[in-house]
Parts: structure tokens; C-alpha cells; sequence
């Protein structure tokens, strides 16, 4: 006799939920979507116990009627799409028609739903995915879902649920995403009864960011030009220098209106901040992506989070692009207030040699096509410990010239590493270094790629490491200190190096050793730095981010003291 058995409908339910509902904050994802695919203009979303006793998500969609209140609890019931050609074009959040019946099958499950043309609604009451009460009921138009005591009826899933504290921040963090994606359409979340998120429809991202994460946040970033071209639009914002994370909980990516995971995008973002972020940290970004459907494939994760682009190089080009072009001229992003009438500096004096000779090419034709504003500093000044005091077109600059000096050699290093010719210089006497026998295999493993950078070592029997010649910019100072630095970053970079991460590596602690901040002699030398710096390609920031210049603008001194009308 054959062995294979079709699957009681409720169990193939309860399959089939295990895709769908993984933990709490997947529901309410799955009921959110639905909720935006209704075209709600506001939804409430209410959870206890990190949502695994209750979570409530309503809406002021479109309702169904009482015929559709039943189907949409039947596996594969879905209004969105009707045939297999559908499903190439399909914008909607959902369309398996698998999100309610699978959550109805693992839960006690109430659904209250009006059309706003209908005078009544309807109240269906599911448990374990059995529909147990129908009726007409008096409720607002568009929908309600009450999810209770998620698995109690599973209780091998049920055990796999984490601390109520886990599980209310996926669901927050889960809903960070959704709301991003959505600027238009208002929010409310309670957790435990306490109002968690209250979120007015917004005109824009921006007022979206700063009504959820505060106007602290909205300062960290900055905004990217808007992109169109090449089938794709791209929107948002990105960290400003040294406004990383060590994890990627702030990278909000979302892709034809759906937050997204998408490692080709991850990796776009960290090559833009190369040399504009510590090793191993993020930039926090909200981004907005629009792409023709052809080029997206949304249905290979079944709750739809991760995506496959089938040509990533296009968009990962434009997203480094606008990135780094929205890093090299920070400063245009400080408030812009019409400018006044020019003000004869008060306190200032005259410089004696006027405007500070920059090169003719700061006008920058960059490598990647952007262009930094043409710009002229009037010397002011040294002040306090390691500033320069410059006057530009729009204010006052104060340079530090610690993180100067650092950028200008790690960028002049970078370009000596990538043309094969970082110039080397061989030790007096050899140093005989003993490491840690982690960093001891990081470094074994990247002799040749360390050799590039210009740093000869060898292998000298154990943990131990003969180091023969340094990067020429390090000069003969402290080989050993150089070695642990590089190994600690290359351990800190949390997974097996690339090539190109060790050079970067080298290229950086180099930097951090080399760099000066002594005080130019002369106002010539002082000049030569300014203009170096600007001819870099990230001028504004250290490499590990740490600001080069601060600006003050004359708008914003004219403001400060009560000039401004
Ligand atoms: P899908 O979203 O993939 O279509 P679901 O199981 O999530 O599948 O929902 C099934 C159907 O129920 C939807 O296609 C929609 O017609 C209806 N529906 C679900 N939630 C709502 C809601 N909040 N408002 C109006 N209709 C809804
Ligand atoms: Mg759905």
C-alpha cells in the first residue's frame, strides 16, 4: 500500500504558517501590508507581551463585505493578482493569499471589517484556523485584526519565541521600516497601552524621519540628490562622516515601496563611506528606490524581505555615486538662509596676504563626474590647539588640522596603493614582532596585499613576524605599534578580509600614525594644507570620520546676534 497521504487541510495550514508567521513581528508586518494595500490613510497597530499574547492591527481601508470577510481566510484567496501574468507586474504588498489563513491557523483570530458604502459590518472569530462565529456587527469602516496567544495551539513554536523584549523591538523595528516606506499614510503604535509611535500623515521623508527618530537624527544625515535614469529612481538619505553604527539596524533600504534586505545594496553603501567611517561600522541611510519590476525578484524570501536584483551593478553605481557625491560638499547642507549683505568682518583684521593661493584645479572634476564648489579662503588665522581660522564665501571655517592631515595622506596612500607604487622604506634593523596568533594568521594570510601597501613582512617561526619595510610615510616610528593596528582592524572587520581591506587598513592606521598636527610655519604652508585638502576627494571628513572643518555661516552669526530680521 502507498505511503503518501494528502495533508488534512488545517495541517497544511499550520505548514504553511511556519513561512509566513516566523514570530510576532511578522504578523504584524503581513497585517500592516494589508492594510496599505486596503489604501489606509491611517492605521493603528496595538500589541502586548512583545505581541505574542495580543496584537491588534486596524485600518481605515476599504473593508470587505461579508462574502470576501470568509474567502480571505481560504489558502490562496487574494484580490491582487488574478493570473500567473499578474504576477510580473504585481505592486501590490501581497499577493500569495496566504498571510491570513495562516495566521488564523496558529492563533485566536478576530476579524472586524466594514465597507464605508455597507451600514453594517462584519465579525468573523477564528481559533486554530476553524471559524467559529459569524456575524453582523456595528463597527468604523475599514478593518480590524486581533491576533491572540499566537501558537497556543503549537507549543513546540511557541517555545521558540524569545523575550518579550526581543520580540517588541522586531516588531518596532519591523515597523520603523513600513512607516519610512510610507511618509503619507499616518501611524500609531501602542505597546502594553503606552503609545510607542504617533505619526501625522507627512509631506515629506524628511518630516517622516524626523517625527519618528527626532530631529537629532535628521541632523546626522544628508540628503542625496534625486536620481532618475537607467530604470530607476533613487531618493533619501545618508549618514553624514562619522554617523556609523556597528550594526545595520539604521539602514533602512526600501525598494518599490517595501523595506528591503539586499546584500548588493549593503555593499554599494560601504564602498561610498570607504574611508569616510571606522572599519566595521555602518551608515545609518533611509533610502528610496524605484525599479522596473524586470529587474527586481521580490518572490524568492515567502514573507518577501529579501530581494534579488538581476542587474545590481546599475543601481549600485548610482547609489555610490549620489552617496559620495552628497559627502564631498556637506557644508552646502547647513541651512541656507538667503544671504545677507556682505558685513565687514568686526573683529577680524585684514589679512596680510589676502586670498590664499589655491590651485587652479579645486574646482574638482572628480573621478566619479562631481564637482565640489569652487571655493576661496581668506587665512585668518592659528588658534588654540592645532586650528586654522579660515573666512569663506559663506563663513567662518575652523580647520583641524589633526584630521587634515589624516585624510591628505590616507587619500595620497589609497591612490599610491591602487597605481601598485606605495613607496616603502626599508628598517635600519628589522623588528621582530610577536602577536596574538588570530592577528598572527590575518596577517600570514595578506603578506602579498600588505607588501602592496608597502609594508615587507615575514613569517619568523610561531606567532612571531619580521617586519623589514614600512609604508615610507610612517617613517621608521613604531613598526610594531603600525602591526597591531593593522592586525586589530582587520580582526575588528568581523569576517575574513578582502585584499582591499588590508590595503585600506594599512593606508589608515598609516595615516593615524603620520598625521601631524603641528601648526603650519607660515601662512604659505598653511595655504598648501588648505589647498590639499580640498583637492581630496572627501574633504570634510577624517577617515574615520571625525569632521575637518566646521563652517559657521554668516546667516547663522547673523542670527546669533539678532541681525538677522
Ligand atoms: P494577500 O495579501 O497576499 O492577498 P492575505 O491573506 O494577506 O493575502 O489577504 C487576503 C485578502 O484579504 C487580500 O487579498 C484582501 O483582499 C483581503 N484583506 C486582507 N486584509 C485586508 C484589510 N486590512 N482591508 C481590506 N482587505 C483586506
Ligand atoms: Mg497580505
Amino acid at each position: 500500500m502507498g505511503k503518501i497521504r494528502l495533508l488534512p487541510d488545517d495541517v497544511a495550514s499550520q505548514v504553511a504558517a511556519g513561512e509566513v508567521v516566523e514570530r510576532p513581528s511578522s504578523l504584524v508586518k503581513e497585517l500592516v501590508e494589508n492594510s496599505l494595500d486596503a489604501g489606509a490613510a491611517r492605521i493603528w497597530v496595538d500589541f502586548t507581551s512583545g505581541g505574542s499574547r495580543f496584537v491588534s492591527v486596524r485600518d481605515d481601508g476599504c473593508g470587505m463585505d461579508r462574502d470576501d470577510a470568509l474567502l480571505c481566510l481560504e489558502r490562496h484567496a487574494t484580490s491582487k493578482i488574478r493570473s500567473a501574468a499578474d504576477l510580473s507586474r504585481v505592486r501590490s504588498m501581497g499577493f500569495r493569499g496566504e498571510a491570513l489563513p495562516s495566521i488564523a491557523s496558529v492563533s485566536r483570530f478576530r476579524l472586524v471589517t466594514r465597507e464605508a458604502s455597507s451600514e453594517a459590518g462584519t465579525e468573523v472569530i477564528v481559533a486554530g484556523g476553524r471559524v467559529e462565529n459569524v456575524q453582523e456587527i456595528g463597527a468604523p469602516a475599514g478593518t480590524q485584526i486581533e491576533v491572540r496567544d499566537l501558537f497556543y495551539n503549537l507549543p513546540a513554536r511557541r517555545k521558540f519565541l524569545r523575550g518579550e523584549e526581543t520580540e517588541a523591538a522586531h516588531i518596532v523595528h519591523g515597523l520603523h521600516g513600513i512607516v519610512l516606506a510610507n511618509p503619507s499614510v499616518a501611524f500609531e503604535c501602542r505597546r502594553d497601552g503606552v503609545i510607542v509611535a504617533a505619526l501625522p500623515r507627512a509631506e515629506s521623508l524628511a518630516v517622516r524621519i524626523r517625527d519618528l527618530f527626532g530631529g537629532g537624527h535628521l541632523a546626522k544625515l544628508l540628503e542625496i540628490d534625486a536620481f532618475e535614469g537607467d530604470g530607476l529612481r533613487l531618493a533619501g538619505f545618508v549618514a553624514r562622516p562619522g554617523h556609523g553604527r556597528r550594526d545595520r539596524l539604521q539602514q533602512f533600504v526600501i525598494l518599490n515601496g517595501r523595506p528591503v534586505h539586499c546584500p548588493a545594496i549593503q555593499q554599494a553603501l560601504r564602498e561610498a563611506y570607504l574611508g569616510v567611517l571606522e572599519r566595521g561600522e555602518h551608515p545609518v541611510c533611509v533610502l528610496h528606490i524605484e525599479m522596473d519590476l524586470e529587474f527586481v525578484d521580490c518572490n524568492v524570501h515567502p514573507s518577501k524581505r529579501e530581494v534579488r536584483l538581476r542587474r545590481p551593478e546599475t543601481l549600485q553605481r548610482v547609489i555610490f555615486d549620489s552617496a559620495r557625491a552628497a559627502l564631498v560638499r556637506p557644508r552646502e547642507r547647513l541651512a541656507r538662509t538667503p544671504q545677507p549683505a556682505r558685513a565687514e568682518p568686526v573683529f577680524v583684521p585684514e589679512p596680510p596676504q589676502g586670498v590664499i593661493p589655491l590651485p587652479e584645479d579645486t574646482s574638482l572634476q572628480r573621478t566619479n563626474g562631481i564637482s565640489a564648489p569652487p571655493e576661496r579662503f581668506r587665512f585668518v588665522g592659528m588658534v588654540g590647539d592645532g586650528y586654522l581660522v579660515l573666512e569663506g564665501d559663506e563663513g567662518l571655517v575652523l580647520l583641524d588640522i589633526r584630521a587634515a592631515s589624516e585624510r591628505i595622506l590616507f587619500e595620497s596612500l589609497m591612490r599610491q596603493i591602487a597605481e601598485g607604487n606605495a613607496p616603502s622604506q626599508r628598517l635600519l634593523i628589522p623588528a621582530v614582532v610577536d602577536i596574538p596568533a588570530r592577528e598572527h594568521a590575518w596577517v600570514v594570510d595578506h603578506l602579498e596585499d600588505l607588501r602592496i601597501a608597502g609594508f615587507f613582512i615575514e613569517p619568523f617561526g610561531g606567532t612571531t613576524l619580521k617586519i623589514e619595510s614600512l609604508p615610507a610615510s610612517a617613517g621608521e616610528k613604531e613598526p610594531e605599534r603600525l602591526l597591531h593596528e593593522v592586525a586589530a582592524m582587520l580582526r575588528a572587520a568581523g569576517r575574513l578580509p578582502h585584499g582591499r581591506d588590508v590595503r585600506e587598513a594599512v593606508a589608515r592606521s598609516v595615516s593615524r600614525l603620520a598625521a601631524t598636527e603641528k601648526i603650519p610655519d607660515d601662512e604659505a604652508r598653511a595655504g598648501q594644507l588648505v589647498g590639499e585638502l580640498l583637492r581630496c576627494e572627501l574633504p570634510y571628513a577624517s577617515p574615520s570620520g571625525r569632521p575637518t572643518m566646521i563652517q559657521f555661516s554668516f546667516a547663522e552669526l547673523d542670527r546669533k546676534f539678532g541681525r538677522a530680521n
